[in-house]
């Protein structure tokens, strides 16, 4: 039996801020089922920024911050937002119940340092990783792996 994998790869420029913002709002817009994003880069690359673009287009008021403290947030829009921040559970092998966020989930799950919680990962997501050129210029790198991530990926960019 073969497995056809689906991928696709882009990649976008970021001037500012507002720039990052808007794509990830038209990204949020556009989301109506369950899918994985997740967000790569350094400290201040603009995860967060990334992930507060994505809740307004998602229609969700509250204001999104870094939920470094918390792990883990939900906010309520057009469909829930599971924003988890893994930065603080590098080498730490817990079961923290994130499995109903990233696997069976109803809504969209963004998680910012995945690869602190690579097992638990599910096998087809929307991968964003955003690189550091300039202060404000961004080179933001998008994977779709799998038939949903890679139908939004076409609607979005
Ligand atoms: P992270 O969550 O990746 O650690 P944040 O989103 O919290 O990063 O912070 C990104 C910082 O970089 C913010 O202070 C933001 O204003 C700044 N910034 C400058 N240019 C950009 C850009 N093009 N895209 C995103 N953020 C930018
Ligand atoms: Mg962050």
């Amino acid at each position: 039996m073969t497995t056809v994998i689906h991928m696709k790869e882009q990649t976008v420029k970021s001037k500012s801020k507002a720039e990052t913002q808007s794509l990830a709002f038209r990204l949020g817009e556009i989301l109506s089922k369950p899918i994985v994003i997740l967000l790569k880069g350094d400290l201040g690359a603009g995860k967060t920024t990334f992930t507060q673009g994505l809740a307004k287009g998602l229609g969700i008021t509250k204001t999104v911050n870094s939920p470094t403290f918390n792990i883990l947030k939900l906010y309520q829009g057009r469909m829930q937002l599971c924003h988890i921040d893994a930065y603080r559970l590098e080498g730490i092998h817990q079961d923290l119940g994130f499995e109903e966020y990233l696997i069976d989930g109803e809504g969209v799950c963004v998680v910012e340092w995945p690869m602190y919680i690579s097992d638990l990962l599910p096998k087809e997501y929307l991968e964003i990783e955003i690189l550091n050129e300039t202060e404000d210029n961004r080179c933001i790198h998008i994977r779709a792996i799998g038939e949903d991530a890679q139908k939004i990926l076409e609607e979005w960019l």
